[in-house]
């Protein structure tokens, strides 16, 4: 197959395409970004890379930053992690509270804010130094310590941070947040401000498309299971009540975030990264997904 190829021609029939919706002013910062980017790359288990466009330029991962404190705190917890939060699609919004008070404060999924707020409150009570420890194991997936955190994005994220906080004190109400919010909040902002490339990233998620096996150093980074079971919920939670619909059109388990950008995994395969900042209503990359769709349609490759 020639991947190169297909990027290059799906990346030029998207770009002649409306680029519909708009990027996010809830984070004022993010709200300065030039809505014109587009980024893709494609990486495979064999090193084979393939980029087009703004590809090497660095943005906000956002929510796709919540994969990374998954596995992390996966790995050292293990199954117990599900007493603090399901597997379940949430079919609400990211930001939703919705279901919270019927589930006792405990989130649907760790992709969800809710989830990904208890996750974090389980990494402040197993590191002393969360921010760092996340942040090194980031740049050790990635192969790369060009990788920080963004204090302006993260800043200007905490100050407006009224719904997650609200979500946190609610958690907290049931028990399900043990640390002070402030420190939750700010763990959380820190993660979501993280900038990478789209080359980064599909790097950095190839143990995701190995069986929990980092390609080349052959480190084990999760067992097979569990990453066989985080693939599970990126498919039918990744995309929040967009997940159906990004299964339906693409057809492989991935992650988004507000900062524009999206991450496939084509298991035993590749990792494929599409940045675009500009947002559909449910909060992910408008042009991320059409690409993507194209993509696989194309290549005829997906998981099922
Ligand atoms: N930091 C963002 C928030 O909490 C992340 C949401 C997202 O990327 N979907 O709203």
């Amino acid at each position: 197959m020639d991947y190169q190829r297909i990027i290059s021609k799906v990346y030029t029939s998207t770009l002649a395409k409306d680029n519909i919706g708009k990027v996010p002013d809830y984070i004022p910062e993010l709200a300065n970004i030039d809505e014109k980017k587009f980024g893709v790359n494609f990486t495979d288990l064999k090193f084979n890379s393939y980029g087009h466009g703004d590809f090497e330029e660095k943005f906000s991962i956002q929510s796709i930053s919540k994969v990374f404190a998954l596995s992390f705190v996966y790995e050292r917890l293990g199954e117990k992690i599900w007493d603090r939060v399901d597997v379940e699609p949430s079919g609400n919004a990211f930001n939703s509270l919705i279901q919270l008070e019927a589930d006792k404060g405990i989130p649907l999924n760790p992709f969800i804010n809710a989830g990904a707020l208890v996750i974090c409150d389980i990494l402040l009570e197993i590191s002393s130094n969360p921010k760092e420890e996340l942040l090194s194991y980031i740049r050790d997936l990635a192969e790369d310590d060009n990788i920080h955190f963004n204090e302006k994005v993260a800043v200007s994220e905490i100050k407006n941070s009224f719904r997650n906080t609200a979500m946190c004190n609610f958690m907290k109400s049931f028990g399900n947040i043990t640390n002070q919010p402030e420190a939750v909040i700010d763990l959380y902002c820190h993660l979501c401000s993280i900038e990478m490339t789209c080359k980064q990233l599909s790097k950095s998620f190839l143990y995701l498309a190995n069986e929990g096996i980092k390609p080349l150093s052959n480190e084990k980074i999760l067992s097979s299971t569990k990453a066989k079971r985080i693939n599970a919920i990126l498919l039918t939670c990744g995309f929040y009540d967009e997940s159906g619909e990004f299964s339906f059109l693409v057809g492989l388990p991935g992650k988004s975030g507000v900062g524009g950008g999206i991450v496939a995994i084509y298991p035993n395969h590749y990792c494929i990264t599409v940045w675009s900042p500009k947002l559909n209503r449910k909060g992910n990359s408008y042009r991320g997904m059409k690409f993507l769709e194209e993509f696989t349609t194309k290549t005829g490759e997906s998981i099922f």
